[in-house]
């Protein structure tokens, strides 16, 4: 579904390199997480993905289905069924959540050549999707992520993915600021989204989220690159020892 190959990006504005080589695959259904210390690329390589313009690939490529997707822009590329939950969701003023979520959906529903729901079908589906992550439907009525708290943000996203119904599902840090019982609640969410013809890349610095999205392969990101790679119980070694073994092996 997913071929990163010899990923080089720099930032747009002063040409810092921050992904040096990256190489990730992933196949539909499965659950892949990206692990590794702070300020090694992650966010970066999620906004790659999704086609922020203060971001240059200058080698590689991303294939997705087979087809490079670096000319596409990010509207281009949520109608292809990637999406992207931010790390830090951005507040949008003087739109509505329930106002935003009927943009998207109808926006997707276009791109895939289906007609626009009725108002009673989006609210049925807004409602249903809400109350499985315990979200107050007043919410839905403020603006987006205006003065929400930091769970309540993450549980906006989690919404917009499960309405959106994407087939490459990007998670970045959505584990950071959740309580023990709102990660639950994410996770429960996510796993419901679980399919065959779906892949999910859960970016985490922690592994207490995997105890809930348990991933079919871990992948530790260090200064631009993918240093190791393993399943489930690399996650387990990295909570153990740290990330300094393997930051020093591949040193
Ligand atoms: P992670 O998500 O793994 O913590 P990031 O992808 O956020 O790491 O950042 C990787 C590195 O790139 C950091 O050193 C960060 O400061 C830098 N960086 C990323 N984007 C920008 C940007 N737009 N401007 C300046 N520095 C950036
Ligand atoms: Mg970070
Ligand atoms: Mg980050």
């Amino acid at each position: 579904m997913l071929e990163i190959k010899n990923l080089h990006a720099r930032i747009a504005e002063d040409g810092t390199e921050i992904i040096r080589g990256l190489n990730l695959t992933v196949q539909p259904g499965e659950i892949c997480a990206i692990m590794g210390p702070n300020g090694s690329g992650k966010s970066t390589l999620s906004y790659i993905l999704s086609g922020r313009d203060d971001y240059e690939v200058t080698e590689g490529d991303i294939l997705y289905n087979g087809e490079s997707i670096l000319d596409l822009n990010p509207a281009e590329r949520a109608a292809k069924g990637i999406f992207l939950a931010f790390q830090y969701p951005v507040e949008i003023p003087g739109v509505a959540t329930m106002q935003f979520l009927k943009v998207a959906m109808n926006e997707q529903r276009k791109a895939r050549g289906e007609a626009e729901l009725t108002t009673p079908e989006f609210i049925r589906r807004v409602k249903d999707a809400s109350a499985k992550l315990q979200i107050n439907p007043d919410m839905l009525k403020r603006p987006l992520n205006v003065g929400f708290s930091g769970g309540e943000k993450k549980r906006a996203e989690i919404l917009q993915m499960a309405l959106l119904e994407p087939k490459l599902c990007v998670l970045d840090e959505t584990d950071s600021g959740l309580d023990i019982d709102a990660l639950k609640i994410v996770a429960d969410g996510v796993n419901a989204l679980k399919s065959p013809d779906r892949a999910v890349i859960v970016i985490t610095h922690y592994q207490r989220l995997l105890d809930y999205i348990v991933p079919d392969t871990v992948h530790v990101l260090y200064k631009g690159q993918i240093v190791k790679t393993g399943d489930k119980s690399l996650a387990l070694e990295l909570e153990a020892n740290g990330y300094a073994d393997i930051i020093g092996e591949a040193a």
